[in-house]
């Protein structure tokens, strides 16, 4: 197989590194769970491209068998994605297409990807998404916190104190605050959590798609209380989902006065306002604001 989509071309007419004849890489999302969460054409993507490239072969070896996936599959995962990136060229400038998977959900997603992805996009290489199940998604859709803005972080640090400078560093964010955690470091991701945010309101999503999916949004002490009481509840994968600070509205965000600050020292508040709205996302009328009160200051 050789192209399933002719979508993307034009952003790759300029490139001169690509042959005319280049495969293509597919970005195929797997199921997180339950074996049946994944599309049509993801599973008909995996049957015809000529290679597979999968986080952990044998992890795949199930859903390969499932849906009688016969194409041959090769291993890229953190340890040795650098290496691949040339060996996964040659194979698309062969005219080969290829299928990169995680072992679950949307791969680059806190999985591995970024490296190869973007570093094929810079040769000129069409890279096409074969959208379907990830966990951040999945989790915000029931969770019933604001969805129209939010902030997905990833796995939070392991060790204690860099999981509560990163909480102290969310304090002010209005967004809805979205965490990947493993069972080993849920309670005492939520007790540092506590401690720093204090009682927000959180949703935890456990096991989604999976025989023991739970979803529990209450404060966050009783959510450790309840994991405390059925340790059960401490099992499994994790989405934790966290309220954004609504009284944030008021005033500016710590991150956005330093950084107006800076630019006042160089630029008129105008100007200065511009500037920083760009960089913080924050509308230009508030940091304008902002910059009035202080000159009144
Ligand atoms: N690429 C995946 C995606 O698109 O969601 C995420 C991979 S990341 C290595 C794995 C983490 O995702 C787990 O530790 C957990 O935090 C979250 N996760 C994955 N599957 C999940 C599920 N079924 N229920 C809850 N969380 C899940």
């Amino acid at each position: 197989m050789t192209h399933l989509t002719d979508s993307n071309k034009t952003n790759f007419e300029t490139q001169q590194e690509v042959s005319a004849s280049a495969g293509v890489l597919y970005v195929v999302a797997t199921p997180i769970g339950n074996i049946e969460d994944i599309t049509y054409r993801a599973v008909k993507t995996l049957q015809q491209v000529d290679l597979i490239c999968a986080e952990d072969t044998r992890h795949s070896q199930r859903l390969m068998e499932h849906y009688a996936i016969k194409t041959p599959m090769m291993s890229l995962h953190e340890h040795n994605e650098e290496a691949r990136i040339q060996q996964i060229t040659d194979k698309l400038e062969q005219g080969k297409s290829i299928g990169l998977i995680s072992d679950a959900g949307t791969p680059l997603i806190s999985d591995p990807g970024f490296k190869l992805v973007r570093a094929l996009r810079a040769k000129g290489y069409q890279v096409s998404p074969i959208p379907g199940a990830s966990a951040i998604i999945s989790a915000l859709s029931v969770a019933g916190l604001a969805t129209d803005s939010f902030s997905f972080w990833g796995f939070l640090p392991a060790k204690s104190r860099a999981r509560q400078a990163r909480f102290q560093a969310f304090s002010e964010h209005k967004e809805t605050l979205v965490f990947y955690e493993s069972s080993h470091r849920i309670v005492d991701s939520l007790k540092d959590l506590l401690e720093v945010l204090g009682d927000r309101p959180i949703v935890i999503a456990r096991e989604l798609t999976k025989n023991f999916e739970t979803i529990i949004s209450a404060d966050t002490s009783i959510v450790i209380e309840t994991m405390l009481t059925d340790s059960n509840q401490q099992k499994g994968e994790f989405v934790l989902m966290v309220e954004g600070n609504a009284s944030a509205s008021v005033g500016l965000s710590s991150e956005a006065k330093a950084v107006m600050s800076s630019l006042l020292s160089e630029l008129p508040p105008n100007k200065a306002a511009k500037l920083a709205a760009q960089i913080t996302g924050v509308k230009k009328k508030e940091l304008y604001q902002w910059a009035l009160e202080q000159k009144d200051n």
